[in-house]
């Protein structure tokens, strides 16, 4: 089994995704398919030895899709070796050209339906205000004139609709096209026999009248309305573009002792590049000479530029202020920040939000049901209208009933409704140093109650100093217990030991054997003969300086020399400063806050209450972090969890949302829903914010797209006729139509003026 991703070319709504999908995840050898409309993108999930993608464009080609495999599309990549359009098999070029086609065809077929609705408007004015002359054009000239019209815009520009139509016939599925072919069709070829057979008309007493501007004028809203929310779809992805354009395309190195410009695609591990004021970081590497300030704001979202000095982190896209650098390339091509940040983004805005599965469903037998409900009310109007109201009235209300419920009823608007925000707001996040995962982890984060901190290193700076130390035996000195401490937690990568070793500093280590570490309570050795245990305070240890310590916020840790305990060293950590201030902005959202440490409840309490912190979680194992989550989900909390990423996976896995603060260049982390670049907390409230808007946008799109359709397919089918006598003209179920789905993506395309800071 294979998951692979695609690019899917021929789609034109929703329901040519649920097409796509149904017709792919029924071949043999596939187990699942999953296809965004949005994102042009299906995932599918098949069995290499059983069918291959020329198989199944085999049978999807006949329906008038294809699949692109997206390795195919990195052959014209850029030089960062994307696609160089997000999720969206073409490149924006490529776009932007197949626009320009479309947008010649609006510019032919807008001006006649403008005409042709005028008139029509005129012809409505004058038969209801007697102030109104009369159209000045006999009805044959007028039927001639727009006859010829109407086959052309259905000939030509309606292509797709008749193709759609084709498909039908021939396959039985059925797409948005499919419902606007059938409807101009209808409209088309009765007006056609009106005009060409005037005895079939006389027979059945039909009258003159004929509806062929309903087909230019539907085919030109609908064509105008794709063609602006295909305009709005481009720019959804414009987060895509700009990170792209983060990306440097040539970088200076050292070959053979001379500096030379090459192209970024030829720098290699272990290249040592110059970087000039002003210039671009290439990829990301180790400062090896010189000194500057770095604006890492495009990268991170962190607006103060960063000094940078030897052995600093430099990272590619981001900008070089005053001085000149040289430093050696660690991650290019791929592996470099950028690159993964663009990958990620990429694939959030593809995934699926999970409340789209509704929509997704209702759909897939949209087309279908609307198609079932077109013809009863033809047949409603034909049996019930014509007792009413005479046969030749009752079919020509029941066609335009019947061309209404077609044109208006396009899944289109529900398709987009979710996909758009989810791009956006995805796209947004990533402006500000908020990476999403997936659509999933931005829908659950905006109806979280609760939010979990680890201690260290996430409301602290994680990087504690040596405050005390405190002799509890008169035999040892002060000077020995830190030297035998040291000698310990040299070999522990934990932020207390790296306090102890660096409080030490000077003293000459001691050689440790049988070092061995239980995490979250101690560290063991043998130093010079002797057992020497450093380690986590027990109720067994009845020394008062312990409790003074830990009241004042700092972690005591322990020294045990042959079992008997020799001495105290406390620690404190500083808090960060954004720390308190992010606490208050969730305590705003109506979010509690929790901590949750393995460190000493009376510290852990001290540190609560120096940012505002509700409940304390304290002296929990790490293995059992992830569990205490569970503990509060059970309690009917909605948890996101906040930590390193490293230390708490489990909790962060467990969370609803797990959000990992990112330090260094590591931004692609497993087991975090969300992921906050540049370590500032106060980007978790901006998080929910942005994933609240998202969600509310995306209601919002679900809404009108539903009550678009529930309003509208009674209303074109004549539900109003018999009240008030009002009939919907098709051509305003056009309208209704283009205009729904371009409100959808406007709508969407609204949350990028978000502000969330
Ligand atoms: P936190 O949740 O604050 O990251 P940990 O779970 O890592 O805390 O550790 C809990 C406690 O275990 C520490 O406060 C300390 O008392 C003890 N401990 C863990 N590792 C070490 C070590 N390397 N040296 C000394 N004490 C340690
Ligand atoms: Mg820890």
């Amino acid at each position: 089994m294979k998951k692979e991703p695609f690019y899917v070319q021929g789609m034109h709504c929703a329901s040519c995704a649920a097409i796509i999908t149904k017709k792919v995840s029924s071949l043999p050898g596939v187990a699942n398919a999953s296809v965004n409309f949005a994102t042009e993108k299906a995932w599918v999930d098949y069995d290499v030895a059983k069918i291959s993608v020329s198989d199944m464009n085999k049978e999807i080609q006949k329906l008038g899709y294809t699949l692109h495999g997206t390795d195919a599309h990195l052959g014209h990549a850029d030089h960062a070796g994307h696609a160089a359009h997000a999720g969206v098999g073409m490149t924006k070029e490529e776009k932007k050209a197949e626009l320009f086609q479309e947008g010649r065809k609006v510019l032919f077929v807008m001006p006649a339906a403008l005409i042709v609705f005028l008139f029509m408007m005129w012809d409505i004015a004058a038969q209801t205000f007697s102030a109104v002359d009369a159209v000045p054009v006999s009805m044959e000239v007028w039927n001639a004139i727009s006859m010829i019209l109407a086959s052309i815009v259905l000939f030509w520009i309606g292509q797709p609709f008749l193709k759609g139509v084709a498909r039908f016939v021939r396959y039985g599925v059925a797409n948005m096209d499919t419902l606007v072919g059938i409807g101009t069709l209808t409209a088309y070829s009765y007006s056609a026999i009106i005009t060409l057979l005037p005895q079939v008309r006389t027979m059945l007493s039909l009258p003159e009248y004929t509806y062929f501007d309903v087909t230019i004028v539907v085919i030109g809203f609908v064509v105008f309305g794709k063609y602006l929310e295909a305009r709005s779809k481009l720019r959804t992805g414009e987060a895509i573009e700009k990170l792209l354009h983060l990306q440097a395309k040539t970088a200076m190195v050292f070959r053979d002792g001379k500096e030379i410009e090459v192209p970024i695609g030829d720098v290699v591990k272990g290249d040592s590049i110059i970087v000039k004021p002003g210039a671009k970081i290439p990829v990301d590497g180790k400062i090896v000479e010189g000194a500057t300030s770095i604006d890492e704001s495009m990268i991170t979202g962190e607006p103060i530029p960063l000094d940078k000095n030897p052995g600093d982190l430099v990272v590619g896209g981001t900008i070089n202020k005053q001085g000149r650098i040289i430093f050696k390339a660690e991650k290019v091509g791929t592996d470099t920040v950028l690159s993964q940040i663009i990958h990620m983004v990429e694939e959030a805005q593809g995934s699926k939000a999970p409340i789209q599965d509704l929509a997704d469903k209702i759909s897939s037998i949209f087309v279908p049901a609307v198609l079932g409900i077109a013809i009863f009310t033809l047949g409603v109007w034909l049996t019930v209208g014509s007792s009413a109201l005479g046969f030749s009235t009752a079919l020509s209300y029941g066609l335009l009933s019947f061309v209404g419920i077609l044109v208006i009823a396009c899944p289109c608007a529900l398709g987009l409704a979710t996909p758009t925000a989810v791009i956006v707001g995805v796209g947004k996040g990533a402006e500000s140093g908020i990476l999403v995962k997936d659509a999933e982890s931005l829908e659950k984060l905006s109806s979280i109650t609760s939010v979990v901190f680890d201690k260290t290193g996430t409301l602290t700076k994680g990087s504690p100093s040596v405050t005390d130390v405190v002799m509890l035996h008169e035999q040892v000195s002060s000077a020995e217990v830190m030297q035998y401490a040291a000698s310990i937690e040299h070999n522990s990568e934990h932020p207390l030991a790296k306090a102890i070793v660096a409080y030490a500093d000077g003293t000459a280590l001691l050689p440790v054997q049988d070092f061995s570490a239980q995490e979250g309570v101690s560290v063991r050795g043998k130093v010079h003969g002797r057992h020497v245990v450093v380690r986590k305070p027990n109720p067994t240890d009845m020394y008062s300086q312990i409790d003074d310590l830990q009241q004042s916020g700092k972690t005591v840790v322990v020294i045990e020399m042959d079992s008997v305990p020799t001495g105290l060293i406390a620690m404190s950590d500083t808090v960060k400063d954004e720390a308190k201030e992010a606490v208050a902005q969730l305590h705003k959202l109506r979010i509690k806050t929790v901590m949750l440490t393995g460190d000493n409840a009376k510290a852990a309490q001290y540190i609560a209450s120096e940012v505002g912190i509700d409940t304390v979680i304290a002296e929990v194992m790490p293995a059992d972090k992830a569990h205490k989550i569970t503990e509060l989900q059970q309690k009917g909390e909605k948890v996101a969890m906040i930590g390193d990423g490293i230390n708490d996976a489990p909790a962060l896995m467990q969370a609803e949302v797990g959000i990992a603060m990112a330090t260094g260049t590591d931004v692609a982390i497993e087991s975090a829903g969300i992921t906050i670049l540049a370590g500032d907390i106060r980007r978790v409230a901006q998080a929910i914010v942005l994933s609240r808007r998202t969600m509310r946008t995306v209601r919002q799109n679900l809404f009108w797209a539903f009550i678009y359709n529930t309003v509208g397919i009674p209303v074109a089918a004549g539900a109003l006729y018999p009240v008030w006598g009002v009939l919907l003209n098709p051509m305003f179920a056009g309208l209704a139509m283009a205009g729904s789905s371009v409100s959808v993506v406007m709508n969407s395309l609204r949350l990028k003026t978000l502000r969330i800071k």
